[in-house]
């Protein structure tokens, strides 16, 4: 279900490094989905990419008063781009997600319905992958099991980095100086109401993966990439 004309307002962050070919497919999906929300943010943070992912940014920027961008000076990793990208925040929730399609922005959503009809201030996406088993799956799950084992903040598995956030729970993430943060885990730990909605992943839109296997290895240890 839509809302018209809302009086809340929206902002989207999506932190990109060298995802020249998915910036300009992801916002025109963003724009049409979002039509009947009150927009005024769709943030996205250039992580040191090295294509013309920045430039690409820029036009959409000009083009568009409610469409923005951060630069930051080097890559610092998914985690560290979405903390800068929340520190920069406007609107009543805020919804991160990936800038490669995978997380389809028709889900948003639902997103909206679960944290507007049923009070929850975190509304994140696990991913459905039921049947579906690939070697990524496979250490992915093995991961949170470890975690979970040596944590008692509960991780979840499957959790992305596609979720809804009320602006509660963003002033808090703002007070965090630190930038080296692992927010799957953060967030859960912060408290405030939750709720999980399953969402199905499709295939990248276009290019590959940014995270190396030894990039998964330092989100692990919380280490900068
Ligand atoms: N990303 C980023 N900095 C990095 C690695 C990834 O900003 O150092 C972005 C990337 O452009 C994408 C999101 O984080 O929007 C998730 O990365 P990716 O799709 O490569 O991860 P995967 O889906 O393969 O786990
Ligand atoms: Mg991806």
């Amino acid at each position: 279900m839509k809302y018209r004309s809302q009086p809340y307002t929206i902002a989207v962050l999506i932190p990109c490094l060298n995802e020249e070919q998915n910036i300009t497919l992801l916002h025109q999906t963003l724009i049409r989905e979002l039509e009947y929300y009150n927009t005024v943010q769709i943030l996205f943070i250039d992580d040191g990419s090295t294509d013309d992912s920045s430039s690409m940014m820029s036009r959409l920027a000009s083009a568009n008063s409610n469409t923005g961008y951060i630069q930051l000076s080097r890559n610092f990793g998914h985690q560290a781009a979405l903390k800068a990208g929340l520190d920069h925040a406007r609107g009543d929730c805020v919804i991160t997600m990936d800038a490669d399609m995978q997380h389809d922005p028709k889900y948003i959503h639902e997103l909206i319905r679960v944290w507007r009809e049923e009070g929850s201030d975190v509304v994140y996406t696990v991913r459905d992958d039921s049947g579906k088993r690939t070697l990524k799956t496979f250490f992915s799950s093995v991961f949170y099991r470890i975690i979970s084992g040596v944590t008692s903040t509960p991780v979840y598995a499957g959790a992305a980095d596609f979720r809804l956030l009320d602006r509660r729970v963003v002033d808090e993430l703002q007070k965090i100086s630190e930038h080296h943060l692992f927010l799957r885990g953060l967030i859960p730990w912060m408290g405030f109401r939750q709720k999980a909605i399953p969402i199905n992943v499709g295939e990248r839109a276009a290019g590959e993966s940014k995270y190396s296997a030894a990039k998964m290895v330092r989100l692990a240890l919380a280490e900068p990439p």
